[in-house]
């Protein structure tokens, strides 16, 4: 049964936190960004401001043994500050039986990273080539079998679990799917965790209308999952950046050099197929920033999208695609936006995506909730300074697409069951 952190009594209980860590460090170890410690900060104040302590467990980096360089040592301070407690540290994180049995209320103890184990991720590791199926299997259910094992000794830390690791849920891990199991009436979702999930259900289950989705991204074959599952859901689908002009191309447009997929034709065909079955309104880009060559400086042009030059790459979104999308955006009560709308990290070719961003502000003061999420849109509406001025910004890259696919996560799913 699922337990709400809100209304959970942590008074004399140990929590085991799945927090993600996993932050960028330096040549010298030093923290280059610590958005993720900090997101996590007010669950973990939460439980010491209800009596209980902390063991705190996560992932760094992606080792593949024991290796020094991906060691959550380098966190405790930064933890310990933010936190206003010292943080006490467990070298081995299957060797932390007596450090956690001795934490008093308002201690905290931070377990080395996870995957220093195979466990974790329940998959073997360092087989050779050329072995033969039967020791692949033999292998898998070895790692599968002691993965028990790594579960049960993580949860007898603890008297209750907390995942707070959104970053991770699609991942079904030891710490983000299995631990849960152990404690069917003591496991819940911190306040981040939460967070995203409302934000979910506020786009995909509880969406007031009109619906509309922004997709955007280099890609059509990253998206596809994405966009098959939206056509079913949306009043508007608003198709731009690199991998707007497979649609394009698709439907006998002239798109010079820009980025396409001739294989998936057929697919964007077929979505925009269904999209009309279901009454779907989809945007395209109908005018295009286009460049000579992949670079900030190289000339710009503008063309009509289905008559793009040879010669020239489609790169931003110009103003009359610009205007149309506006228009949709202004008019909707819901938004989510999933991948920038051209190549953003080019300055000459950021105003597409930044005029994105600035609609959905705008949007987001008229009262709509709008949601970005998954991949770079992410990285751009932070950069361009208009986190704070949309509803909810996803620290989730891979979890949050997974989510907007339609795919039940693993982190959640082991809680709510
Ligand atoms: P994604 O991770 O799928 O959201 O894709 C993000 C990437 O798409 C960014 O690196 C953008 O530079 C890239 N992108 C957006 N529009 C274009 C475009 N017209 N041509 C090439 N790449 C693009």
């Amino acid at each position: 049964m699922q337990q709400y952190i809100d209304s959970y009594d942590f008074k004399g209980k140990r929590a085991i936190v799945r927090v993600d860590f996993n932050v960028p460090l330096n040549e010298n170890f030093e923290i280059t960004d610590d958005t993720r410690i900090r997101r996590a900060i007010p669950t973990l104040k939460k439980v010491l401001e209800g009596g209980g302590s902390l063991i705190l467990m996560s992932h760094l980096g992606r080792p593949k043994k024991v290796d020094p360089k991906f060691s959550l040592k380098y966190l405790t301070g930064r933890v310990s500050e933010l936190l206003g407690v010292p943080v006490q540290f467990a070298e081995d994180c299957m060797a932390a039986d007596a450090q956690a049995a001795a934490l008093k209320p308002g201690e905290v103890l931070l377990l080395e990273n996870l995957r220093y184990y195979a466990e974790e991720e329940g998959k073997p590791r360092g087989l050779a080539d050329d072995i033969s199926d039967e020791e692949k299997d033999a292998a898998k259910k070895a790692v599968k079998a002691s993965q028990k094992e790594f579960v049960k000794h993580l949860a007898s830390y603890a008297d209750c679990y907390i995942n707070d690791a959104f970053g991770t849920a699609h991942r079904a891990h030891a710490s983000t799917a299995l631990i849960a199991d152990y404690f069917p009436n003591d496991k819940m979702f911190g306040y981040l965790m939460e967070g995203e999930i409302k934000a979910i259900d506020n786009v995909l289950k509880n969406a007031q209308r009109p619906l509309t989705a922004i997709i955007g991204g280099s890609k059509v074959s990253s998206k596809l999952a994405v966009l098959k599952n939206l056509v079913g859901k949306v009043d508007n689908l608003i198709i731009g950046g690199g991998m707007g002009y497979t649609f394009i191309k698709a439907q006998g447009g002239k798109i010079g050099m820009s980025l396409h997929e001739d294989e998936l034709m057929p697919e964007a065909l077929a979505i925009l197929e269904e999209a009309k079955q279901k009454g779907v309104n989809v945007s395209l880009s109908v005018q295009t920033v286009a460049g000579q060559e992949f670079t900030n400086d190289t000339p710009q042009h503008i063309f009509d999208t289905h008559n793009i030059d040879d010669g020239w790459e489609g790169m931003d979104a110009a103003p009359a695609s610009l205007e149309n999308w506006k228009k949709i955006i202004l008019a909707s009560k819901t938004i989510l936006w999933n991948g920038p709308v051209g190549v953003f990290e080019l300055p000459n070719f950021a105003k597409g995506t930044l005029q994105i961003a600035k609609d959905l502000a705008e949007a987001t003061a008229n009262g709509a909730y709008t949601l970005v999420g998954g991949g770079d849109s992410v990285a751009a509406v932070t950069q361009m300074g208009y986190a704070d001025k949309v509803s909810y910004v996803s620290t989730g890259g891979g979890a949050m697409l997974e989510a907007i696919e339609g795919k039940v996560l693993p982190g959640i799913a082991a809680i709510q069951k």
